[in-house]
């Protein structure tokens, strides 16, 4: 008899893992795929490191969180400075005073805050659509060049139809610093994120292309407790209906030269080009391979079957969550969590922390 089924070998299930078998727990692991990893795994693509379900870049700036996937890994300096490519235009991202050099000509932070603040008087009182919110906050240049063709791509629909609310605020830098993020501490795993969830699973027994809701039964009966991190609606057979995600195919080919775009993170900001971003690979870990992976990034409708990839943060989706929680609130043998148990976009940092805490009061 096992003490923890865990469903799902993502990120949640396998930390969940190590710190049960820390504590002389016999753990038994499920996952529907063929590989462990859940997202954030790697597929090796010519000696890339191929970020499979979409780019991965740890960061974050909680410390205890930091030194505990150091244990498992070294990283490298890599630090995310994505670029947009508005119709040949090549402006630096998040909005930097690299941004409105190319934008305007401007040299000073002064000169960049008089040119936003002239564009912003356009609008005049609340904003009621995303186009007059994006507007009032950065000016029209901005929101015509990397805003609205690729906000526009990003939900299927005109910036004039989509609420406000979705950007509450855009960050906006007076500084030349294009790091993206601003956590103290951000890389990517050497050698990628795969040997992190094989030393995690150590001393588990893991088994691959099991769908835990077809053999539900067999398997419970396996262990005291159940670990799941797969769809909270799935479990419950979509009984109360069917929680909404927004989706991603990606597009990957092996281009036969050393270098495609010379940056990891493109995004192409123009409504016309059908992707919203090309990722190349080999730029996470500086690879210097003779060939190069890229993955073209098409923003689509979900449905279900579809991989599920970001919540929809509306409140009937919110509204149903809640209901499919009581329901799970009340399981004595069955714990729900990770992204999508728990129907929550989780950065990874924040992922390993739910997990950690699961575990503490668990075990
Ligand atoms: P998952 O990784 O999804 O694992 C769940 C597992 O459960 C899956 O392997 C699935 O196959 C399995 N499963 C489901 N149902 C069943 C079943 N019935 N039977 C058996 N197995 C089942 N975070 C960052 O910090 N930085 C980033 O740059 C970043 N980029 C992202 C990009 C995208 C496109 C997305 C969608 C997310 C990104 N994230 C990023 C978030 C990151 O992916 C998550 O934090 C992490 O993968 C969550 O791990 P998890 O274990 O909860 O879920």
């Amino acid at each position: 008899m096992y003490d923890y089924l865990i469903v799902g070998a993502g990120l949640y299930g396998s930390v969940f893992a190590y710190e049960a078998i820390k504590k002389n727990k016999k753990v038994l692991v499920i996952d529907k795929r063929d590989h462990i990893g859940g997202n954030i795994y790697n597929e090796n693509v010519e000696g890339i490191n191929v970020h499979k379900y979409g780019a991965h870049i740890f960061h974050t700036s909680n410390e205890m969180i930091w030194n505990y996937v150091n244990q498992f890994a070294k990283f490298n300096n890599y630090v995310n400075s994505p670029i947009a490519n508005y119709k040949g235009e090549i402006y630096n991202l998040p909005f930097n005073m690299n941004t409105f050099s190319k934008m305007w000509g401007v040299v000073n932070p002064e000169e960049a805050l008089a040119k936003i603040e002239e564009q912003r008087k356009e609008i005049k009182g609340e904003p009621k659509n995303l186009e007059e919110q994006a507007i009032s906050l950065v000016g029209r240049d901005l929101y015509e060049k990397l805003i609205n063709g690729y906000t526009r791509k990003q939900w299927g629909r005109e910036c004039t139809e989509l609420p406000s609310f979705i950007i509450k605020r855009l960050p906006v830098r007076f500084t030349y610093n294009n790091n993206y993020f601003e956590d103290c501490y951000q890389g990517i795993p050497m050698g990628g994120y795969n040997s992190i969830i094989e030393k995690m699973l150590q001393g588990a027994d893991v088994q691959l292309n099991v769908d835990y809701l077809a053999n539900k039964e067999e398997l419970d009966s396996k262990a005291k407790k159940v670990i799941y991190t797969g769809p909270i609606d799935a479990y419950y057979g979509y009984s109360l209906g069917t929680l909404e995600y927004r989706s991603v195919r990606f597009e990957t080919e092996i281009m036969e030269k050393e270098n495609y775009q010379g940056n990891a993170v493109v995004n192409y900001t123009d409504y016309e080009t059908p992707y919203t971003r090309i990722i190349e690979h080999k730029h996470f870990e500086f690879g210097t391979q003779e060939k190069t992976v890229i993955s073209r990034e098409y923003s689509t409708e979900w449905k279900l079957g579809d991989e599920p990839y970001y919540p929809v943060n509306d409140s009937k989706n919110g509204e149903l969550y809640l209901k499919y929680k009581e329901l799970a609130d009340k399981e004595e043998h069955v714990i729900f969590g990770g992204r999508l148990g728990e129907y929550k976009y989780y950065d990874m940092d924040k992922v390993i922390l739910s997990a950690l805490e699961m575990c503490d009061k668990l075990i």
